[in-house]
């Protein structure tokens, strides 16, 4: 495994995601560099360490010289809204990559479980399971409080245009009236579509109150605890 190491990168692109999310790409030019899908690094605008925020890769492992973070930008903040204010080519220091949150060998069904910017690890392990063109089911569950925030709608209903065994279902919490999808949260709307729990792996990332119940939750659904792997921010 790739031990965490100091790079200077270079933020190459800003993509306003909704008002208070962005998508950068910071590139990193050096051809050592690899992480696994999930982890993540930290980030800062000056050399004081102190001042470095930690960020889940969005992007997959293919991609590992153009890495992709989704932020909420803060304000004020040392990080989310000095990045945001920043032009293009702003030199960032970048170290990593960090985190046992990652992508195991894939020997099952597997579930994915975001909630809000929890999105970011996980769209990372999906761009790795589709370029990987795996044989299992993957289910996405995906939580946020109102439709504006359904981040990367577009690429994950793509995803599933693609792939009859990539089963996306969003939930949202504060729905339009012509929301059609679910509007319950994940653990009492999954096990209308996980039939067998006990065979599948589970990565859960999201908000810690959010993270603290589906653990809770799982396990009594019958999910086995060993396959429940989980971040929270
Ligand atoms: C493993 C991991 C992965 C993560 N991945 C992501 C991710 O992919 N996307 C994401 O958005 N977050 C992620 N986070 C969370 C992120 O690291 C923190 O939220 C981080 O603090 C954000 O940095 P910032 O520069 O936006 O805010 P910070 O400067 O750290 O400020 C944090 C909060 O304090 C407030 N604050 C700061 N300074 C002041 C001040 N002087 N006065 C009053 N209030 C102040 C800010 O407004 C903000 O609300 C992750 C966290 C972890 C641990």
């Amino acid at each position: 495994m790739q031990p965490p190491k100091e790079y200077e990168g270079s933020l190459v692109a800003k993509q306003k995601l909704t008002e208070n999310l962005s998508l950068f790409t910071i590139q990193i030019k050096d051809p050592t560099f690899s992480f696994i899908a999930g982890q993540f690094m930290m980030l800062s605008v000056t050399q004081d360490r102190g001042l470095a925020r930690a960020f889940s890769i969005c992007s997959g492992p293919e991609k590992k010289s153009d890495l992709e973070f989704c932020m909420k930008i803060n304000y004020p903040s040392v990080l989310s809204e000095k990045l945001e204010q920043a032009p293009l080519k702003t030199k960032v220091y970048v170290k990593g990559p960090f985190g046992a949150f990652k992508l195991k060998p894939i020997t099952q069904d597997i579930v994915l479980i975001a909630g809000g910017t929890g999105i970011a690890p996980l769209r990372s392990m999906l761009q790795e399971l589709v370029r990987q063109k795996v044989e299992m089911h993957i289910w996405c569950f995906y939580r946020f409080k109102n439709e504006e925030e359904y981040l990367f709608k577009e690429e994950l209903e793509s995803i599933m245009k693609k792939n009859k065994k990539f089963h996306l279902i969003p939930s949202v919490s504060t729905p339009k009236p012509t929301w059609k999808g679910e509007t319950e949260r994940i653990q009492n709307i999954i096990a209308k579509y996980i039939k067998d729990p006990n065979v599948v792996d589970c990565y859960i990332c999201g908000p810690p109150q959010m993270v603290k119940d589906l653990i809770e939750a799982l396990p009594r659904l019958g999910f086995s605890e060993e396959a429940i792997h989980k971040e929270a921010w």
